[in-house]
């Protein structure tokens, strides 16, 4: 899953949800965002 993060209000947005608006922020209307990485740790070992 890929997440974005908006340069202007800082809220991490997932791509699903940037499709929905047409490449904007669902919360400014930005257009500008960093590209991030939710952080997950697999763990295999059980
Ligand atoms: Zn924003």
């Amino acid at each position: 899953m890929v997440v974005y993060k908006c340069f202007t209000c800082g809220k991490k947005i997932s791509h699903k949800v940037l499709e929905k608006n047409k490449g904007k922020c669902a919360y400014c209307n930005s257009r500008i965002f960093y590209k991030t990485r939710s952080v997950i740790t697999k763990v295999k070992a059980v």
